[in-house]
């Protein structure tokens, strides 16, 4: 049964019912037949014996019967005895062997031999010796010949019956399977194809099928989207890579070409560096944004206090300290992981620094909102245009990507991005081309769940 198709499945199910059904209504006609029969039977007799009483009489000392008066009728044998039970006349069927003592006007079935008959007696008191018994037989058939013919009609009846509902039940099963029929078929294409721009057709309505259509249909799209970008995330890193690799190849070719000054290949080692700089930078940012995506690297919030990791990041770095500007007060404890934090922070300070206008400033701010601590870089650069605020979050995107050798790979504010997730938090941007920009990281100020 488990390997059958649901289809079958629900045919047999539907025929096992069925028949059941047909077997509890044949039953239930055989005994109502049964019943309707001894019913007429127990009439008949009531009203021939009825008939034939009316005929008996005694006169002048000796039974006399009327001329309508019939020992014998529809199925009916009329019996007269006297007081003291001693037949007078009529003539008991050889059947009916059983001593049957007399009751008045009580119908009965006795059980005589291999037969049964209906017996009814009335007193009839007519004469001077008191009056008479008179009895009436009627031979009630036995059970299973009373009802062949109901019962052929069923033994030849149910199988049809039976075979009309199987057919009928496959059919209906069919008919209600075709949609998921046609919705695996098309799955299996897409599949078989991989076309993930395919879709399911989603039947009328709104059943059930309709759901499970707009939901494959739903699960393809989001799968065409992430495969979409993941090839795009695999042509990025592989162009933006490409690009250093043959500056160095072609740095590599000149220098062996034309055997240069010491001069001229002190630049070059140091071309090659920057190269390779940017390289492992790239490099490393996808690794980190990979790692945090997957979660194979995860953010190790721990109480700090988060003016104290500021200030030293922003000693530490390579930026000009009359340019960078921190407004931090006391401590600020936040939980957070050290590294992560400071990944964030450098690479907003850079980016405050590599879009701010010559000689600029940047801000490093640290605060508090309900339920968060706030981390805030500022710049008074070029800022971004409102249309390009939603983009800069997305890995490789650069809103001006030609800026030479300075640029990054778009991957920084990605990674900025996937850091606050990863805290369960956040990043926001305010910026207008007319005073810079602001990003601010939203850290959620309760303990981490273990
Ligand atoms: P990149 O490596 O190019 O700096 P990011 O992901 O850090 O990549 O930034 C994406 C883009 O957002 C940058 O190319 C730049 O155009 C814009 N951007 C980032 N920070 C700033 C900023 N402080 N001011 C102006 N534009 C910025």
């Amino acid at each position: 049964m488990k390997k059958l198709s649901i289809k079958i499945k629900i045919t047999v199910w539907y025929l096992l019912l069925m028949g059941l059904m047909a077997g509890l209504i044949v039953a239930f006609l055989l005994a109502i037949s049964g019943s309707v029969y001894s019913q007429n039977a127990m009439e008949q007799l009531d009203q021939t014996l009825r008939t034939n009483l009316s005929q008996v009489s005694m006169s002048e000392g000796s039974l006399a019967l009327g001329e309508t008066f019939q020992f014998y009728q529809n199925g009916v044998y009329t019996l007269i005895y006297s007081q003291n039970e001693a037949l007078l006349a009529g003539q008991v069927p050889v059947a009916f062997t059983a001593q049957e003592p007399f009751e008045n006007g009580l119908t009965r079935l006795v059980h005589t031999g291999s037969s049964q008959y209906y017996v009814l007696d009335f007193w009839l008191p007519v004469g001077w010796e008191g009056g008479l018994w008179v009895r009436g037989l009627l031979e009630a058939p036995d059970r299973a010949q009373s009802m062949p013919a109901l019962l052929w009609v069923a033994v030849v009846t149910l199988p049809l019956f039976l075979l009309l509902a199987a057919v009928g039940g496959y059919w209906i099963a069919r008919r209600a399977f075709r949609p998921l029929e046609d919705i695996t078929a098309t799955a299996d294409a897409i599949s078989q194809a991989s076309d993930l721009s395919a879709r399911v057709t989603v039947p009328p309505g709104s059943n059930e099928f309709t759901r499970l259509a707009s939901t494959f249909n739903q699960m393809f799209a989001r799968l065409e989207r992430s495969f979409e970008a993941e090839t795009q995330f695999t042509a990025d890193a592989s162009h933006e890579l490409r690009t250093p690799v043959s500056v160095i190849k072609s740095a590599c070719e000149y220098a062996e070409k034309y055997g240069e000054t010491p001069e001229e290949q002190r630049e070059t080692i140091a071309m090659i560096h920057r190269q390779a700089d940017k390289m492992s930078q790239l490099i490393g940012q996808l690794l980190s944004i990979t790692r945090l995506d997957q979660g194979t690297e995860t953010a190790r919030r721990e109480k700090i206090d988060l003016t104290d990791l500021v200030r030293t990041v922003c000693a530490e770095g390579p930026w000009p300290a009359d340019g960078l500007v921190l407004e931090a007060g006391g401590p600020l404890l936040a939980w957070a992981d050290k590294a992560l934090i400071t990944r964030l922070l450098q690479n907003l300070i850079d980016n405050g620094f590599k879009y701010g206008k010559p000689g600029g400033h940047v801000w490093v701010s640290l605060g508090t909102g309900p339920g968060e601590v706030l981390l805030t870089v500022r710049d008074d650069g070029k800022g971004i245009p409102p249309a390009e605020q939603e983009k800069v979050w997305q890995r490789f995107y650069q809103v001006d990507p030609a800026r030479g050798e300075k640029s990054g790979a778009g991957l920084g504010l990605s990674m900025v991005q996937k850091i606050a997730q990863a805290h369960g938090g956040y990043m926001t941007l305010e910026s207008d081309p007319a005073w810079g920009s602001a990003f601010t990281l939203h850290l959620p100020h309760r303990e981490p769940e273990r």
